[in-house]
């Protein structure tokens, strides 16, 4: 239960359920529902009462400051009974506090220091109000959490994991998961090589969720602990399965960003990369440029939007540029056979493609963009029309260019990039 009129306002967004969901999870508690609720009284008596309607755990964040909207105490106390009492250590601490740093203390606080009774405190590193654990009856549980996330997480990890770990550690069954990333194929796309895998290739008890972004989809797989085959055995012929089908779209990369993927292959080929952009405008060098230690492998690049920068500073022929059009194979490709050539470098990158809202045309529609990968003397490259607004189909563009780059390098089977919106 989250408490708070700025969560209701949406001024600030819930992240303590997100960051709780995830901790759930991986804790072997299964979350039913999450609820958010204003300041008042009432409304947090329900959603209490609410989740102790059908759950063992009730964890409530938010409303346990020392000021007169903070009334998350008073509406557990009055819910589960337990009269609110003065706790005279909590007191002592929190004048001391105040002492310490010579200031006299603002007796309004002392609402900090009211227990409801037989409630446990569960102790905050991060600050002045304890967490608080309440008995429900039945064996059911309700926490109180302060809602300043930082403070909420070290309560959370210092003092509610180790409590809930010793009085449930057997009904626990941790949730193993691991994400495999892809990039280059759209999500309905995936789900038709993936789905006749399920329970069969990737077995009964492994769990896999899409989780799509602009620039891949991520295959989440989570199996819990405790079945007859351990939970990382059945993750490993799950990936294993998948893996089979989907290899040439999957990347390596712990933080799930391609351009790790790439920097791995670069420094493992020990090539040095340069970059000639047109329509991404320089967004493939911020990509690769946000890495620390990018120096290493990149060597910078030019954003060659005008036609005369592809003609002067990459020696594009002018005449292809004519004959073709600058959104063509042709160009694309003496723009990165120009690039590694200017640079002296043995791995290049190049996008031009229409971008949009503007500039399209029948046969070249907004969205289409060619782009090349070379590596040493071999040079690839692929059309695509992207769908989405101009921030969409830069972004695309950026991850497809890595892509093309980091398959290049890798000296596998490029995958022929789907087309025609299939996106
Ligand atoms: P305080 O002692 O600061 O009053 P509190 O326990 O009363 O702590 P709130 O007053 O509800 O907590 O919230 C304090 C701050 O924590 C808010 O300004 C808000 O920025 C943040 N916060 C509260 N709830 C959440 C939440 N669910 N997710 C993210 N941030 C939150
Ligand atoms: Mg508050």
């Amino acid at each position: 239960v989250a408490v708070g009129d700025e969560l209701l306002l949406g001024t600030t967004v819930d992240t303590n359920g997100a960051w709780l969901g995830m901790e759930l999870a991986e804790l072997g508690v299964p979350v039913l529902a999450r609820h958010t609720v204003g300041d008042r009284v009432e409304e947090i008596a329900r959603g209490i009462r609410e989740g102790l309607e059908r759950a063992d755990l009730v964890v409530v964040t938010g409303g346990l400051g020392p000021t007169h909207d903070d009334v998350t105490r008073e509406a557990a106390a009055g819910l589960l009974e337990a009269p609110l009492r003065l706790d005279p250590e909590l007191e002592s601490r929190l004048r001391g506090r105040w002492r310490s740093r010579g200031l006299p203390f603002p007796e309004t606080n002392l609402r900090q220091a009211m227990v409801p009774s037989g409630a446990e405190l569960l102790a905050n590193p991060l600050g002045t109000a304890p967490g608080l654990l309440l008995s429900a009856g039945g064996g059911r549980i309700v926490i109180l959490l302060p809602g300043i996330p930082r403070e909420m997480r070290g309560i959370w990890n210092g003092a509610v994991v180790p409590l809930l770990r010793e009085r449930w550690g057997g009904r626990l069954s941790r949730l193993h998961y691991r994400v495999l990333h892809t990039t280059g194929i759209p999500e309905s796309r995936l789900a038709e090589l993936v789905e006749p895998l399920f329970g069969m290739e990737v077995p009964r008890g492994v769990e896999v969720a899409f989780l799509p972004r602009i620039t891949g989809v991520d295959l989440r797989l989570s199996a819990a602990e405790g079945r007859e085959e351990g939970a990382s055995r059945l993750l490993d012929r799950a990936e294993g399965a998948l893996r089979e089908v989907a290899g040439r779209w999957l990347f390596q990369a712990a933080s799930g960003d391609l351009v790790d993927a790439v920097a791995q292959a670069l420094k493992r080929a020990g090539a040095s990369l340069v970059t000639a952009e047109s329509c991404t405008g320089g967004l493939v060098a911020k990509r690769l440029t946000d890495r620390p230690g990018s120096s290493s492998w990149y060597c910078g690049g030019i954003v060659a939007y005008d036609n005369r920068v592809k003609v002067r500073e990459l020696g594009v022929p002018e005449a292809l540029i004519r004959e073709h059009g600058a959104v063509s194979r042709e160009v694309a490709e003496a723009m990165v056979r120009g690039a590694a050539e200017r640079f002296q470098v043995e791995a290049a990158v190049s996008v031009t493609g229409v971008a949009g809202p503007g500039g399209g045309s029948p046969e070249k529609p907004v969205g289409t963009v060619w782009y090349a990968a070379q590596v040493g003397d071999t040079v690839r490259s692929r059309v695509e029309t992207f769908p989405g607004d101009r921030v969409d189909v830069r972004e695309r563009s950026a991850q497809a260019v890595l892509a093309l780059l980091l398959r290049t390098l890798e000296g596998g089977e490029v995958p022929t990039p789907p087309t025609g919106g299939a996106w």
